[in-house]
């Protein structure tokens, strides 16, 4: 007999092409009437665009999103809520976006709709982030979760590839861990299964065209359902050794997520036969090589997409291999194959100079 426990977390997702456009509906739904917009610089043009349509359900546009929330940006965007007596947030943007409204709600209690336009997943997870004096706090509260998330694959044409494909493997991540985590179940299992199989078929054919809507929207719809495993199972060594060199080093989030999982899937797997075997299928249907050995299989797809291949390539030197690996042990976690901190240093080794995975 099986035995497992499923919470499914409470949200709306409202999906596809043009689907922005139901946002005044969405937010009336809620009783939302006067939002702040919230964006990064680089999308300030979008979060306004966003604004002007809802009209005065919109009460400003802070596009002031950074990577990983430092508190001082959160501070200033729970300041100008209260200041315009906002009564929820609109994040409008990737992970960074999402997770500056998660910091309004965690510290104001603020509800936040999300329109996300990366594959992070943090729209689907009660986890937040504060970045203080270089050190990132993270936690998971309820009142963070999004209430409700608008994906149009549309907003997600302007994405650069790079990022489109390190994105991907971003979201990607999150399911391979979902596959082999302490709390995995089948619910989790296979939205972690399917999202895999939809994100690798999409991501070769939005590299070959960046404007294929169909393709958009399969990747957007694999990049829900590995943010919801994100969402509703812990992490393992994969995800601790990221938040290790992003903490430690700044690497870039997504990147790094992308040279560093085959490694950690290739280490885990001969103790995850199962994760392996949901891998495998998943891989197999969309054609890919290797699929008994979804480590290499992930791997030559991440080259083939154009992705960097080593830690090296992302700014990270030598010399720091060892503190990262100390960072990445220093606190007891759950991993199906046991982890200490001379395995992280080879496999670190392994992917700073972007060689083969191996066990
Ligand atoms: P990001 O939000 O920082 O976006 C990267 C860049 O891409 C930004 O300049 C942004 O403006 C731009 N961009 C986003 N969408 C675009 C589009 N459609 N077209 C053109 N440009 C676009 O990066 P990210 O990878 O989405 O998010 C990373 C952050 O999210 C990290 O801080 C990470 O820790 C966090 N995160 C949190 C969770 C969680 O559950 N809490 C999950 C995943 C990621």
């Amino acid at each position: 007999m099986r035995e497992f426990r499923y919470e499914a977390l409470p949200m709306r997702v409202l999906f596809g092409p043009g689907s922005v456009r139901r946002l005044p509906e969405d937010l009336s739904a809620l009783g939302l009437r006067r939002v702040l917009v919230l964006c990064s610089p680089e999308q300030e043009e979008l979060g306004r665009s966003i604004a002007t349509s809802l009209g005065d359900a919109a009460a400003a546009v802070l596009p002031e999103a950074r990577m990983h929330v430092p508190v001082e940006v959160a501070d200033r965007a729970r300041d100008v809520a209260a200041q315009i007596g906002a009564d929820g947030c609109l994040a409008v943007g990737g992970g960074s976006a999402v997770g500056l409204g998660k910091a309004v709600a965690l510290q104001h209690g603020l509800p936040v709709v999300a329109v996300p336009t990366t594959y992070a997943g943090s729209e689907m997870t009660p986890i937040w982030g504060l970045t203080e004096g270089g050190a990132k706090r993270t936690g998971r509260d309820p009142r963070v979760l999004p209430r409700s998330v608008i994906y149009d694959p549309e907003l997600t044409l302007s994405l650069p590839i790079p990022l489109s494909v390190t994105s991907g493997f971003n979201a990607v991540a999150h399911a391979v861990e979902g596959l082999y985590a302490p709390d995995a179940n089948p619910i989790t299992s296979l939205m972690a299964e399917e999202g895999v199989r939809a994100m690798v078929s999409a991501l070769p054919l939005v590299v070959d065209d960046p404007a294929d809507l169909e393709a958009r929207s399969e990747a957007q719809y694999g990049a829900w359902l590995c943010g919801a495993v994100l969402g509703a199972i812990t992490m393992s060594l994969h995800h601790k050794l990221c938040h290790a060199l992003g903490g430690t080093l700044d690497l870039p989030h997504a990147p790094t997520h992308t040279v560093v999982l085959p490694h950690v899937l290739a280490y885990n797997a001969p103790a995850a036969p199962q994760a392996v075997a949901a891998l495998e299928r998943a891989l197999t249907h969309v054609g890919m090589q290797h699929p008994a050995d979804p480590a290499i299989g992930l791997w030559e797809l991440t080259i083939r997409l154009g992705a960097p291949a080593s830690l090296r390539d992302l700014g990270m030197a030598e010399d720091d291999i060892p503190r990262v690996a100390q960072a990445a042990v220093a606190n007891p976690y759950a991993n199906p194959r046991p982890v200490t901190p001379d395995d992280v240093e080879r496999l670190l080794h392994r992917a700073w100079a972007g060689e083969k995975p191996t066990p």
